[in-house]
């Protein structure tokens, strides 16, 4: 199963930029790169699910529409892409709300699915899921089953879909980011920087070799012509920027050559009765 989804926010929407979340003063490339998403996969009639930032609903209405009206599952992806562990719980069901309100409002349609901002739900912070639960999400894509920079989530085993019993007797269907082990490192080819710095052989390969890829892409992943942001650190600089010129041309193989759903038909591809539950 490849399940095809998107984060929707602007190209400097990194937790490591703008602290004092004064976005006005960055240039607005949001348009460009979601009608060229969408022309695409109106092109194959593929379907997607994208996560959409509360920000973007509230300053940039006509992206979360277009994407809606072509047809697309929307969820959300936070409001300003904080990450979920640098809230408090009520801190964190606060923005979360605001997000799913104003996406709501917009499509006039209840979302069911998140993802949190760098798979920042990890061991520390189960109470985020609980949350997602009371607010009426039934899936959850922010756990990374590995060590990662921000935690991970590395009690969760293999990277399948699962069901999580919450702490507070509610369930969450989980659809984890898939990893891919390099040495002792577990990276993810399936969107974002890894998935432009590798040829795309080997991108070809990993799909191969596992049965679950979830998809992580964002606008900003095809965008070549994107600012340079000068201050960050080296590595994270290779890392935002590597292969944005042939990315486009990646992504299109990967459609050429692999099936892909959105996660609501995905759900339906899952036999639930015989799936792993993990007891959190
Ligand atoms: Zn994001």
């Amino acid at each position: 199963m490849h399940v095809l989804t998107f984060d929707i926010e602007e190209w400097y929407n990194c937790d490591f930029i703008t602290p004092d979340f004064n976005w006005d003063k960055y240039e607005v490339r949001i348009y460009s790169g979601i009608e060229r998403i969408l022309t695409e996969l109106e092109s194959r009639n593929q379907k997607a699910t994208f996560f959409c930032l509360g920000w973007i609903a509230e300053k940039h209405l006509q992206v979360i529409r277009d994407i809606h009206a072509a047809g697309h599952h929307i969820g959300c992806h936070s409001y300003q892409h904080e990450l979920s562990f640098r809230f408090d719980r009520q801190g964190f069901k606060n923005d979360t709300e605001k997000s799913k309100k104003l996406i709501e409002d917009l499509i006039g349609e209840k979302i069911n699915a998140f993802r949190a901002p760098g798979f920042s739900i990890t061991e520390k912070n189960i109470w985020a899921l609980e949350v997602l639960s009371e607010l009426g999400f039934e899936y959850d894509c922010s756990l990374f089953p590995a060590a990662h920079d921000y935690g991970g989530f590395e009690s969760y085993g293999k990277a399948e879909p699962t069901i999580l019993h919450l702490p507070n007797g509610a369930q969450i269907k989980e659809f984890p980011i898939n990893i891919h082990k390099i040495a002792s490192k577990s990276i993810v080819f399936s969107g974002g920087g890894f998935f432009r710095l590798f040829p795309y052989f080997l991108i070809k390969r990993w799909v191969k070799q596992t049965d679950y890829v979830m998809t992580y892409f964002h606008t900003r992943d095809f965008d070549p012509d994107q600012p340079m942001i000068e201050t960050l650190p080296l590595m994270r600089k290779f890392k935002s920027y590597v292969g944005l010129k042939t990315s486009f041309k990646k992504f299109q193989h990967l459609l050429d050559d692999f099936e892909f759903v959105n996660l609501l038909d995905a759900d339906k591809l899952v036999d639930w009765t015989q799936m792993r539950t993990l007891k959190l």
